[in-house]
């Protein structure tokens, strides 16, 4: 499997500065080519990186916050073009996203949403069944309809709880997948409005699940201020068996 971090930032202080990107994660492996949460700038980074837009199969937005989902429908119209004019692409999205609730929006044009195959729009503990699982946890966010996600292929499986702090129920979803993406935000919970995980929730997470190699990003300033190489060493002391990789910008990992 190769999985491709386009942007190792997140949160609105990173989108606004691009100190780091904030283009989402790019995963390839056995025919699928799955984009998530492309944010700002995801085309024009996936194009640099030669990623296989005529190949991409599907798209997922986990939630309403726009280093998530804001580079989604050019990513819609340049996969429809490097497709001839085929329909290709499942877009899968939370209920928010459709517009759904109150407060929320629906936020892909109807000419984007008919440039797809399909749009599936899911809730917390929905399954989306193809040759491969798809499974959606809930989140503990600002975005209160969130979703993560874990992918199952035969062979591999990929959690990726989004943007959350740490829920009681996390290791339901996530401790037997064999690779974990996690946003890491926050050193502590002071001042977590918006909900994201902290150092101790990182630890918690890390330590509720089997997978042997875990990826770290959506960096935010307090992360980035304390030091991700002094974290990365930290994190590796404690989780010695585990293969921790505090992820970098435009960088391609294969597991
Ligand atoms: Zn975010
Ligand atoms: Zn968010």
């Amino acid at each position: 499997m190769k999985l491709t971090i386009l942007g190792s930032g997140g949160g609105r202080y990173v989108l606004a500065t691009q100190i780091l990107r904030t283009s989402g994660v790019w995963l390839s492996h056995k025919n699928k080519e799955i984009f998530i949460d492309p944010g700002p700038c995801a085309l024009r980074d996936a194009l640099s990186l030669k990623l296989p837009l005529n190949k991409l199969t599907h798209i997922i937005i986990t939630h309403q916050h726009l280093d998530h989902y804001g580079g989604a429908e050019s990513v819609i119209e340049s996969a429809y073009f490097y497709q001839h004019n085929k329909r290709n692409v499942t877009l899968i999205t939370n209920t928010c996203m459709a517009g759904l609730h109150k407060g929320c929006d629906k936020l892909i044009s109807t000419y984007h949403l008919s440039l797809l195959k399909n749009h599936v729009i899911v809730k917390p503990d929905d399954e989306y069944l193809e040759d491969i699982r798809f499974k959606f946890s809930p989140t503990l966010h600002h975005e209160k309809y969130g979703v993560g996600v874990r992918i199952d292929f035969k062979d591999i499986s990929i959690g990726y709880p989004s943007d959350t702090e740490y829920f009681p129920e996390f290791s339901k979803y996530y401790k037997d997948v064999d690779v974990l993406i996690l946003h890491f935000a926050i050193m502590n919970k002071e001042s977590n409005e918006f909900r994201h995980a902290s150092k101790e929730d990182i630890k918690k997470m890390i330590s509720k699940t089997r997978a042997s190699t875990i990826i770290l990003r959506h960096f935010a300033p307090p992360v980035i201020n304390y030091g991700i190489e002094k974290l990365s060493y930290e994190f590796k002391e404690m989780f010695p068996t585990k293969n921790i990789i505090f992820s970098q910008d435009l960088t391609t990992y294969n597991i």
